[in-house]
């Protein structure tokens, strides 16, 4: 048994000490093993990556009812995964999910209501609903902190050498970014973007959103119905439970806004959407890392 692993021992470390073959050497990493995520890098692996593209990822999520098929993290999850192709296909680095957004809040009875608990309630048609608190949601703080938090993140970011900020996610954090790129620009001479179509720092992309609105080629473009379960079913098809919503097409799945997710959403559709996107974002991105270039160039 001694001699064992004494020759066990030898076989290991002389694996280990061999000088590695040319052809070794010249093999790239796959690109499922390049590090992209901020929490794994070293100060090397960070400086490295920053240097080939400095740009941060940020995705915006909730812990927040997605219909009873999808998991209460889905916002954090979609937006996590796709930056994460993003970084692999463009460069840059993927910042840890936030959960905390805000959303639209009313109070009824006494009692706080936040986004998906009332919204549908002012819907007309088969999606009307009771306003009511939905199980699982605890995400909302109110706009004015988060705007806080996301100052201060990009502060942060801009100090640590990011030139190109992308924030992407849950609805309202969204929007609420959409509302402040050209502030934070202004304050810490960065770039911000987010991964819908119709407002690229202010810009539309026609054709994009017409295939996002038909086609629904977009990157979280409902909630929990069509496009985001698909997205799911893409990215995470072990979290996704179809067979919790009912069989019956009459029966509007609880708090689910877009088209049917028992009708549209598939994993197939899921990946057309994330490599048509991937695709748009990298020209996107592209550029703006050429006018960073450039600007540096003129300094
Ligand atoms: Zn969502």
């Amino acid at each position: 048994m001694y001699k064992f692993t004494l020759l066990l021992l030898a076989a290991i470390l002389s694996g280990c000490l061999r000088p590695a073959s040319e052809a070794e050497k010249s093999k790239l990493p796959e690109p499922e093993q390049v590090l992209v995520e901020y929490t794994h890098l070293t100060p090397t692996d960070f400086r490295a990556r920053l240097a080939e593209a400095p740009i941060a990822y940020l995705p915006m999520g909730t812990l927040e009812w997605h219909g009873e098929h999808l998991p209460l993290g889905s916002d954090g999850l979609q937006s996590f995964s796709f930056m994460k192709d993003l970084a692999r296909k463009v460069g840059g680095i993927v910042l840890p999910m936030l959960y905390l957004g805000p959303d639209m809040m009313r109070i009824e009875d006494g009692k706080e209501l936040y986004g998906m608990d009332v919204w549908l309630s002012e819907e007309k048609g088969k999606m009307q609903m009771p306003a009511q608190q939905l199980d699982g949601s605890s995400y909302w703080v109110p706009e004015e902190l988060f705007h806080q938090i996301m100052d201060h993140s990009i502060k942060q970011l801009a100090r640590a050498g990011f030139k190109i900020i992308v924030a992407h996610g849950h609805g309202p954090s969204t929007n609420h970014v959409i509302k402040h790129w050209q502030e934070w620009e202004q304050k810490y001479g960065v770039l911000v973007y987010t991964c819908w179509s119709w407002n690229v720092r202010g810009e539309n992309d026609v054709e994009a959103s017409e295939r996002a609105g038909q086609e629904g080629l977009g990157i979280m473009i409902d909630h929990a119905a069509s496009n985001e379960s698909s997205l799911m079913l893409y990215y995470y098809p072990e979290l996704v439970h179809m067979e919790q919503l009912s069989d019956d097409s009459a029966q509007w799945p609880l708090a689910v806004a877009g088209k049917d997710p028992r009708i549209y959403a598939s994993a197939e559709q899921g990946q057309r959407a994330v490599e048509y996107q991937l695709e748009r974002m990298e020209q996107v991105l592209q550029q703006a890392l050429d006018s960073v270039i450039a600007k540096n160039s003129e300094n």
